[in-house]
């Protein structure tokens, strides 16, 4: 303890220290609750703990601020704990070993949960202060954000009563965000054609592997232009010919999670040895078409075949059946922001693609600032799995924020920001999700603006805070509240 005792502000890093002390990764929360119901006890601040694992904390308006409309501060307790491969850290129970570095903090070999511990430390520092003016006080500390935002949905907002929200989740001093998007997890299950099982025992078996590509967040980087390996490999089955006409798959491997681009793509497939040497020399051709196109973007990209010793024969799916599954499939940006320049308003992104059981699977991250058109996209991939004979599940949906044309909280803040820095701050929307959405979509009337100190590399072990931007940021939001 105290290697953050020469941070200021003193009590916000203070608190901070002691967050980091107590493993709070998300599902593992009992003791982070314990410690804010504990704080707001020895502090005499009412509080709600409810079903979700979500507390509410309030407390009343300072001297002269009684007749101002009050101010929602949100943050979430949950961080994404991971730790260096083969460190053996077990997250669950060693905190986060915390070091600074010049202005940053970071943690040893582990995430340091600046995102979002420094957002609970701010809201709590200010509860617990004798001497910070502000109106009326609602914090709002949420469970399990990091994993489906668990906590936001299940919040009662019927609790809360100021409609100005500002959510203390942003990684970025200067940008204040204030819109961002919905969205869902679509499945689509196609079945294997059974006339590809007669033919499934073929001479030879191929594999063929996509790698190299960089992939990426689906959200905030899918209008990067970078290559989805799962897509490319339809181009690449679809370039075959008359030389792929009677092959047959039999595995399929593409990505890890439905919210990552997926690097690489692995198929498995049987077809007559007499078609092998046309069949590779269509591939190759195309495979050289694409790293072309792909030079900046993905410099990366490798194409490898190569004859499979596994003849098992899994699922049997006609090549040409995949690739014209593949092939129609909707990917990347479907729509961009009409009042949000440089803002991508709907997009998905085939994340997975692999065999289960008999079927063959392509799961998406489907997003969008504008719920009905994330709706319309979600019916657009159902029509066409159905088309192929196939079924849909959707699930994992959650709603968006859209930007405010008029924002009374927002203004204040930019003026707030512009007496402060001597700029304005860059006000922006994000094709990502934020809780706000879920605050919204419950009490619509709510005005709100996400803001934060700067951070590097959340999410990873290389994550780092910084502490002056914490203390203007600090300085900063105790301004607005006076304000
Ligand atoms: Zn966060």
């Amino acid at each position: 303890m105290n290697i953050l005792n020469s941070c200021k502000p003193e009590n916000v890093f203070g608190i901070f220290e002691e967050i980091c002390s107590i493993p709070h990764g998300s599902y593992n929360l009992d003791e982070i609750r314990a410690y804010i119901i504990d704080f707001a006890e020895r502090a005499g601040i009412e509080y709600t703990a409810d079903a979700y694992g979500n507390i509410i904390l309030r407390k009343p308006a300072t001297e002269g601020y009684e007749d101002k409309p009050g101010i929602v501060l949100q943050a979430h307790m949950d961080m994404v704990a991971v730790c260096e491969d083969g460190s053996g850290i077990d997250m669950k129970t060693t905190p986060p070993e915390i070091f600074t570095e010049g202005d940053m903090i970071g943690a040893r070999g582990t995430s340091l949960g600046g995102d979002d511990g420094i957002g609970v430390a701010m809201a709590l520092a200010i509860l617990d202060s004798v001497v910070i003016s502000h109106p009326a006080l609602e914090v709002i500390i949420t469970a399990n954000e990091e994993t489906g935002m668990e906590g936001a949905k299940g919040l009662d907002m019927s609790l809360i009563k100021g409609r100005q929200l500002i959510n203390l989740d942003s990684e970025d001093e200067g940008i204040f965000t204030v819109g961002c998007a919905g969205g869902a997890r679509v499945k689509c299950y196609i079945p294997a054609d059974s006339e590809a099982a007669v033919t499934s025992s073929q001479d030879t078996f191929l594999e063929i592997r996509i790698s190299g590509l960089k992939g990426g967040h689906s959200g905030t980087e899918i209008h990067l232009g970078r290559g989805n390996a799962s897509k490319l490999m339809g181009r690449l089955t679809g370039s075959t010919s008359v030389h792929g006409r009677s092959a047959v798959i039999h595995d399929v491997k593409g990505g890890n999670a439905d919210n990552a681009i997926p690097a690489d793509c692995m198929v498995r497939l049987s077809l007559p040895s007499s078609d092998i040497e046309g069949f590779i020399g269509c591939i190759k051709k195309e495979a050289a078409v694409i790293k072309s196109e792909l030079s900046k973007t993905d410099p990366g990209f490798t194409v490898n075949i190569s004859v499979s010793g596994n003849t098992d024969p899994g699922l049997c799916m006609s090549l040409m059946n995949f690739t014209s599954f593949i092939n129609s499939l909707p990917n990347g940006i479907i729509a961009m922001s009409g009042e949000v320049e440089g803002l991508v308003e709907t997009s998905l992104n085939l994340g997975i693609l692999k065999i289960e059981g008999d079927r063959l699977v392509a799961e998406f991250a489907v997003r969008s600032s504008v719920d009905s058109e994330k709706d319309a996209l979600i019916k657009r991939l159902q029509s066409l799995t159905e088309g192929f004979g196939g079924t849909n599940t959707v699930t994992g949906v959650y709603p968006g924020w859209k930007y405010a044309p008029e924002s009374p909280l927002r203004d204040r803040m930019v003026r707030v920001f512009r007496d402060m820095y001597g700029h304005d701050p860059k006000v922006e929307a994000i094709h990502a999700g934020l809780e706000c959405g879920w605050f919204m979509s419950k009490a619509p009337d709510i005005d709100a603006v996400s803001i934060g100190p700067d951070m590097q590399s959340v999410h990873s072990t290389s994550e780092r805070l910084s502490v002056s931007s914490t203390e203007r940021v600090y300085e900063y939001l105790l301004k607005v509240l006076a304000d």
